[in-house]
């Protein structure tokens, strides 16, 4: 059966970056099978459905490079905090908390809320591990909502000194050989799911959990991801500990490499920003996350300038609050234009990038989905810009950037599948998994004590 997404203003994301008028896109099974004119697909797959794309933008599915699914409970909860205070007093304690149905209640709806807002591979970085089932719960919820994307097996090994609750804290060996045994459950060479591997970040992880790390990724053949120089606390406990930037210290052990997916990286200096660049590591920038916890602008450009590979990405809901790329691609472009008072800093075309085939270049997923070219899989959405929010318009990739609210989205293609159709998400009922996911968070806050920051007095000046 193939399906022609006809007449559509096409933004291909193709190396040429051409944006085609009234241009059509044939798909088959799971595979872009041709982009041409209406009339020649037609003439070519006789047989196809036609979803006429006319007054419409089709572009690639967005790669959300960052994200911590559990965190989809807990929107709102730890607002005007620093990461710090943010993670030890609220979400460190509401993951002690989080059971397995949570974990999936929670994958559930930020999967739903990721397709709605266009985005067909997500990265899920999944450190909570106070029970079994946790990557189970999430792996689950891409299969059932027909998401793209990778779960990773993340840990802390270390901490409590720092705050973070004990019930978190694992052996590196026991972290590991969990992550190696659903590797092996769920990784299939080319699978839509893939699990890898996450120690959490410098100060929530020592040195044997980063080194057997390394070893699991070399010899399973999985992604890494892990957060590197978010904050300046993170910086400090580098330099006491090991004398060192994270970043310098990660090089050093051989931990980098090209399968390493640094998130943040907000205050790597030039010389790291020349490490991750020499380990060909891939950045993924959380722009909304880091305005959000007043971590920091982190030096995109000059990151870009080095030839470092960036991806966009959300991080989890309860520090950005929400899975919307389109919000981090306003807020990506803006907040380097107002950091370095040069509006040409970067631009929506940049932006655009990161969020497709510069996030699946991230993912290691590059000659396969990002941009819409014959061969690649059909990982690609369709955005009604009818609105009084798009139009008038006169260029669809500004537009998406800095007029969309992300809610244009209407039909979602991921593998070849509707996974949502004319505003309807389709594999799973919308309604259903909003409703579990809200009787989930509540329940959450009620057991975790974080209940309390719901009911927050009226705050109208700093805390
Ligand atoms: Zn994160």
């Amino acid at each position: 059966m193939s399906i022609i997404f006809a007449d559509a203003w096409l933004i291909t994301m193709n190396e040429r970056r051409e944006v085609l008028e009234s241009a059509s896109v044939c798909v088959e099974k799971d595979r872009i099978v041709a982009v041409s004119t209406r009339k020649d697909l037609e003439k070519r797959f006789p047989a196809a459905e036609i979803v006429d794309c006319k007054g419409r933008i089709v572009m690639p599915g967005m790669v959300n490079t960052h994200t911590h699914l559990f965190q989809t409970l807990m929107k709102g909860l730890g607002d005007d905090m620093v990461l710090k205070k943010w993670f030890t007093c609220m979400t460190g304690p509401s993951g002690v908390h989080l059971r397995p149905d949570d974990a999936h209640a929670a994958a559930l709806h930020g999967c739903v809320e990721s397709i709605r807002s266009g985005v067909t591979t997500l990265v899920d970085f999944m450190y909570v591990h106070t029970r079994p089932g946790m990557i189970k719960a999430v792996v689950e919820a891409y299969d059932e909502t027909g998401m793209r994307g990778f779960v990773c097996r993340g840990f802390i090994s270390l901490g409590e000194e720092y705050g973070v609750p004990r019930e978190l804290i694992e052996k590196p060996e026991h972290a590991i050989g969990d992550a190696r045994k659903q590797m092996r459950r769920y990784n299939k060479p080319g699978g839509r799911i893939q699990v890898g591997v996450a120690p959490n970040m410098i100060w929530a992880v020592d040195e044997k959990g980063y080194r057997l790390t390394r070893k699991l990724a070399d010899e399973e053949h999985a992604l890494i991801t892990t957060h590197v120089a978010e904050t300046t606390f993170e910086l400090q406990t580098a330099a006491s500990r090991y004398g060192q930037t994270d970043t310098e210290f990660l090089s050093e052990i051989g931990f980098l490499g090209p399968d390493v997916l640094a998130a943040h990286c907000v205050h790597c200096k030039p010389h790291d920003i020349r490490i991750l660049r020499h380990h060909d590591t891939k950045v993924a920038h959380n722009p909304c996350s880091n305005l959000y916890l007043a971590s920091g602008c982190p030096p995109i450009p000059e990151m870009l300038m080095a030839g470092v590979t960036v991806g966009l990405a959300s991080d989890g809901p309860a520090s950005s609050n929400n899975h919307s790329l389109f919000q981090a691609m306003k807020f990506a472009a803006l907040m380097q234009k107002g950091f370095h008072q040069d509006a040409t800093i970067l631009t929506a075309e940049k932006v655009m990038e990161l969020a497709t085939i510069d996030g699946a270049r991230a993912v290691g997923l590059e000659k396969e989905i990002g941009s819409i070219e014959t061969g690649k899989k059909a990982d690609l959405i369709v955005i009604d810009f009818n609105n009084a929010f798009m139009t008038p318009i006169h260029h669809p990739v500004s537009a998406i950037v800095y007029s969309a609210l992300g809610n244009e989205v209407t039909t979602v293609m991921i593998d070849g599948r509707f996974v949502m159709r004319d505003g309807v998400v389709a594999r799973v009922n919308e309604a259903a998994v909003r409703r579990q996911a809200q009787t989930h968070a509540d329940d959450l806050a009620r057991r975790s004590g974080s209940e309390k920051f719901k009911k927050r007095p009226w705050r109208s000046m700093a805390i």
